[in-house]
């Protein structure tokens, strides 16, 4: 299902929770603990804490209760589409970058968003067989040493493909939906 176009929808109504790392006490092995940075929500300090590779997640019922009012209360981050918009009003100004925009804006759905090296992404996501706008500079954007991030975002018969290098402006092209 793609969000785009769904009433009401806005960077507004769309903020997401906070996400915080797992982490256990080693002696109460059974509670899920919120991981702020430098100790857990609930002030347990690092002595005795293992970190998890997951996220905290408050709706277990191993979640600590402190954990889970405090990760509750903490400030909402802006949705994917609000950060990736930010991101693109830096790219070059023209009418494929005012309508990306105008896409993220009415919640069009971003399929990909990762980070890896250029000449990897080129290779398994940049579509370039499919490109119908931009191909060139893209082309160029991903033959460089290093990394870069890569989005994609469907909009209609179409998908946006972004590719966001570290210190320089995103390069924006179109190129056909997946169907
Ligand atoms: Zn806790």
């Amino acid at each position: 299902m793609t969000s785009a176009d769904q009433e009401g929808w806005s960077f507004a109504t769309a903020r997401v929770p906070a996400q915080f790392g797992a982490a256990i006490h080693t002696l109460t092995p059974g509670v899920q603990h919120a991981w702020g940075g430098e100790k857990a929500l609930c002030g347990l300090v690092e002595d005795q804490i293992e970190m998890y590779l997951h996220l905290f997640d408050r709706e277990d019922d191993s979640a600590c209760p402190t954990c889970r009012q405090q990760a509750d209360a903490a400030p909402t981050r802006p949705c994917g589409q609000e950060r990736l918009h930010d991101r693109v009003l830096a790219a070059a100004a023209g009418p494929l970058r005012e309508e990306l925009l105008d896409a993220l804006r009415r919640g069009a759905e971003i399929k990909l968003w990762i980070n890896g090296r250029a000449v990897g992404l080129a290779k398994h996501y940049a579509l370039l067989d499919r490109i119908v706008e931009g191909g060139p500079a893209m082309v160029a954007a991903l033959s460089v040493n290093g990394s870069v991030g890569l989005a994609t975002v469907e909009h209609g018969p179409w998908q946006f493909i972004v590719v966001l290098p570290d210190h320089e402006p995103p390069l924006i092209a179109r190129a056909t939906a997946d169907r």
